[in-house]
């Protein structure tokens, strides 16, 4: 059996398991968690993140022109005719829908399995933990969330950008996004001669740009390798055994989620009848989202999955991923809450049914707002957790020790993010009466 010729999410399913296999092997020999890294371990994992980051920058590289080209191409499609505002609509529909079942299952779970009733001792253990794990991230998380406290309207001011070229250059996809939709809106209804230029145009770019994604997307299992073993080298499994039972808890919420919700969504209203033909299409996508822990860079993946794999047609997929990969986030917004009244029950801040509830709204809004990138939960966080009226320094102990497993959850989090966008595109290319999807 050659690897090479195996499909590609075995590739990348190999891929995964050889950098657990090293980086557990070179975290034993090594110890790099004590202190001193030997010479030749340091070259080691350079030269293994080098493969991760060439991988990751050339995702990065095309997400830009990828999402313009097929928002502006998926509006153009639909934007002349009358469908455009009841797709808009069923779709924003759908994301809501799929979002405030993340968060109640979310909800249900940590109160449940409570992980923040410890007994005090293991709480001043995991606030020196917590301490420990990374001072400058928290700060720096905590001044963005300062500056995005200004709560839910800031959303919309990121929504329109004062320079376009300016959003792209920074990735800020919000405004990008918001943009080529009006664009392609406005294009939609040009005269007929201009319009078929426009759409002509749009359509060759938009298609050149798919077949790059593709031949960067065969360079996968490489990058996914470079990914993920630093990580595992640099952690090892001690770390984690402090935060197993908050760990376990999301991962139960976002299993049921994954396994539960989005299934049975897809089965009544996607009308697929054997889900997990849909998990086989979505495996290479899932598996990238796992080990970048970015949506927008994992959009390109999504993209070619739903449209190849599980047969939703370009217009579909144009409109509703690119939209998703920001906007829509279960998984995102069920941590969030999760969190939040994990901390509540390890800080002992009082949550009633009231204040749960307004953290559930502020979980599924700021999930809006949070960018595909890895950790930009944790600003979000702090956003809710001042909302909470949490004191200031239990939320940066509190952020300090959700830091210690949150690249893991991450990780999880974000298959989660791009599974859900992937059956919202199934859903709504069925109610708009499409033939080729997986069945
Ligand atoms: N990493 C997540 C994503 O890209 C966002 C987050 O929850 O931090 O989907």
């Amino acid at each position: 059996m050659n690897p090479l010729k195996w499909k590609l999410h075995w590739q990348i399913l190999l891929s995964l398991a050889l950098a657990l296999v090293t980086g557990i092997v070179l975290n034993n020999i090594a110890h790099p968690a004590e202190g001193s890294t030997p010479d030749w371990l340091a070259g080691t994992e350079y030269g293994i993140s080098f493969l991760g980051t060439l991988f990751l920058n050339a995702l990065k590289m095309i997400v830009v022109p990828l999402v313009v080209t097929s928002i502006v191409l998926g509006i153009m499609n639909v934007g002349g005719d009358k469908d455009f505002g009841r797709l808009g609509l069923k779709t924003l529909g759908f994301y809501v829908l799929t979002g405030l079942l993340a968060v109640i299952v979310g909800l249900l779970v940590v109160n449940i399995f409570q992980p923040g009733k410890v007994n005090p001792e293991v709480l001043s253990q995991m606030q020196s933990q917590g301490e420990a794990a990374d001072a400058d991230k928290v700060t720096g998380a905590m001044k963005n969330a300062n500056r995005g406290s200004k709560g839910f309207l800031e959303i919309f001011i990121r929504m329109v950008p004062t320079n376009i070229f300016a959003a792209a250059a920074e990735g800020k996809l919000l405004g990008l996004i918001f943009f080529s939709i009006l664009f392609g809106f406005f294009a939609s209804r040009l005269p007929d001669r201009m319009r078929d230029t426009q759409l002509a145009f749009w359509e060759s770019l938009n298609t050149a740009i798919v077949n790059l994604t593709q031949f960067i997307i065969r360079f996968a299992p490489i990058g996914v390798f470079g990914l993920v073993t630093p990580t595992i080298l640099n952690t090892g499994w001690g770390l984690f055994k402090v935060m197993v039972w908050f760990a376990v808890t999301v991962i139960v919420a976002l299993g049921i989620h994954f396994l539960v919700t989005l299934p049975i969504l897809l089965r009544v209203l996607g009308k697929v009848q054997n889900p997990l033909k849909h998990y086989r299409a979505m495996s290479p996508a899932l598996l990238t989202a796992f080990s970048t822990a970015s949506s927008s860079s994992t959009l390109p993946l999504t993209m070619s999955c739903v449209n190849k794999n599980a047969g939703v047609s370009k217009k579909i997929t144009g409109f509703t991923l690119p939209l998703g990969a920001t906007v829509n986030m279960d998984g995102t917004a069920l941590y969030e809450c999760v969190v939040v009244i994990f901390l509540a029950q390890l800080f002992q801040v009082q949550m009633d049914m009231a204040m749960q509830f307004q953290v559930v709204l502020l979980a599924l809004m700021t999930s809006i707002g949070v960018a595909g990138i890895p950790s930009a939960s944790l600003v979000a966080i702090i956003v809710i957790l001042n909302a909470a009226g949490f004191p200031e320094e239990s939320i940066g102990i509190g952020i300090g020790i959700v830091l210690v497993v949150d690249r893991v959850l991450d990780m999880l989090r974000t298959a989660v993010n791009v599974f859900g966008d992937s059956c919202a595109a199934v859903v709504i290319g069925k109610s708009e009466g499409e033939t080729g999807i997986l069945e």
